[in-house]
């Protein structure tokens, strides 16, 4: 696949791939999501690399799901026309290619900058390290369209209880350095200094012997599993579906259909509520 929506470079064992939508900060579409797919798959396959980077170009990480699909530009997503086939849609791109990242032998590091939201919070959580600019705000405003949270519902995992449900309920977002203080990343820095300053983390792990690093993630992640966090989120996405087809939802949905409403409008939104 040639890819036009993301970049990828590969250099001293370090694979870096980007989210390369910037006039949309970085949304992903349909497209985007398959061209990580493959990315991350060769990265994995690849026995030169040992580190992969995931990023985005511009000034934000990514602001979520596409949803500019009116009139639709990105198919399955909102063109499914029942029930059976936007869980069939979401379950593949939005729930199980989203944990391909999490489940993968090799260590990924999500170098953060701008808005990380949604889908975006999403992707950025299923990297095993979050490497954060100053300016970065992490957040998942989709209750603001009716529906109960993502398809990956993470956030209790990654914060506190009760900071989850905060960002859950109002649909806004915490900045980098509440996002340190919960430990949801291991690091903030200058924007300036972003990009060297994920690198050097990803030199420094490159050089670790490959097969016990793989080994440390599976047992992290398993340890999590047996805690029950692959049933949690599996429980979860069904109830996230459900929330695709309430009478709230769809007379949200609707209402912001008429508007021409896409997620620059929410974020715009959100920034004058709050
Ligand atoms: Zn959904």
């Amino acid at each position: 696949m040639d890819f036009e929506t993301i970049l990828f470079k590969k250099e001293d064992g370090i694979a870096r791939v980007t989210m390369n939508r910037p006039h949309v900060r970085n949304a992903q579409n349909g497209r985007m999501i398959e061209e990580m797919d493959e990315a991350f798959r060769n990265a994995e396959h690849d026995p030169e690399v040992k580190v992969i980077i995931l990023a985005g170009a511009g000034t934000s990480f990514c602001s979520g799901h596409d949803l500019k699909l009116y009139p639709v530009e990105d198919g399955a997503l909102y063109r499914a026309p029942n029930v059976e086939g936007k869980w069939e849609y979401e379950r593949e791109y939005f729930f199980k290619k989203m944990l391909r990242t999490w489940r993968m032998k090799k260590p990924v590091i999500a170098q953060v900058q701008g808005y990380c939201l949604g889908a975006g919070f999403v992707i950025a959580n299923m990297c095993d390290l979050i490497v954060a600019s100053e300016d970065s705000k992490f957040g998942d405003p989709v209750v603001r369209m009716g529906a109960a949270a993502v398809e990956v519902f993470c956030h209790p995992w990654v914060l506190p209880p009760r900071i989850a449900k905060e960002i859950l309920f109002t649909g806004n977002y915490i900045e980098a350095g509440r996002a340190l203080q919960y430990g949801m990343v291991n690091k903030v820095v200058p924007l300036e200094k972003l990009e060297t300053e994920s690198q050097a983390m990803a030199e420094h792990i490159a050089k670790m012997p490959p097969f016990a690093i793989g080994m440390i993630k599976q047992s992290v992640n398993r340890t999590l599993d047996i805690m029950g966090f692959y049933n949690s989120i599996n429980a979860h996405f069904d109830t996230h579906a459900l929330s695709h087809w309430t009478d709230e939802t769809l007379h949200l949905f609707e209402e912001n259909r008429k508007k021409n409403k896409s997620i620059k409008d929410f974020i715009k939104d959100r920034d004058q509520k709050y």
